[in-house]
């Protein structure tokens, strides 16, 4: 149905999507598929796919994404592709699709992307540095820049960090919510409260409202 519309159109059909996946929808082309969309100096519609910050790989044809306008830098994370893959899709169906697993994909990226503190504390510590991901994939505290770090007005990774994130959020699906608690181990301090009860409530959602009314009678 989506084909046949224009993508004015098509990107008010973004309404429909969970509130976890809409803060990684662009408001501008973040990336284009070279094969799909080639360049040129004239005017062209947007694809779907363009503003979508979990792809890496093109929905209509599968080529790799390149950044529509930046550098074009090769992704550190390649032998993650596999898990960034599996990562994708299901950011994807949940976004596209409406289907969880256990859990929003879309929110553990997002608690992923959280602080965490590394210990032994390294030689010129910079707290920006070190976010819950990289206990997963060591790679990303060296790779990390701070002006590519996603902020509340701009949260989407580039698309050489994506592969990242998408694969940590492949893996702790696959683990399962113990994961999570583990990973609550590297955090300290008022982000280690948000992430404790972030991950209450992806544990326990059905049971929330009867635990705070036991609470009330304690
Ligand atoms: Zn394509």
């Amino acid at each position: 149905m989506f084909s046949t519309e224009p993508a004015t159109v098509r990107r008010m059909t973004f309404s429909n999507i969970a509130q976890t996946s809409r803060r990684l929808i662009a408001a501008r082309p973040l990336q284009s598929c070279s094969a799909c969309h080639p360049g040129d100096h004239e005017p062209r519609p947007i694809l779907r796919s363009q503003l979508l910050g979990w792809r890496i790989t093109c929905p209509l044809c599968g080529d790799v994404l390149r950044h529509s306008a930046e550098h074009d830098r090769p992704s550190p994370f390649d032998r993650y592709r596999g898990a960034a893959l599996i990562g994708e899709r299901l950011l994807d169906d949940e976004a596209e699709r409406g289907v969880r697993t256990w859990t929003s994909p879309a929110e553990i990226a997002r608690l992923l992307l959280m602080r965490r503190v590394p210990r032994p504390l390294p030689r010129g510590y910079e707290p920006w540095r070190f976010r819950v991901l990289g206990a997963i994939i060591p790679d990303l505290d060296d790779v990390i820049e701070r002006r590519s770090l996603p902020t509340p007005a701009s949260p989407i990774l580039p698309l050489n960090l994506r592969p990242a994130l998408l694969a940590g959020a492949a893996i702790v699906e696959r683990a399962g919510p113990e994961m999570l608690k583990m990973l609550r181990a590297n955090m300290m301090g008022q982000n280690q409260a948000r992430f404790s009860s972030a991950i209450d409530e992806i544990m326990t959602p059905a049971s929330r409202s009867m635990a705070s009314s036991q609470l009330q009678l304690i």
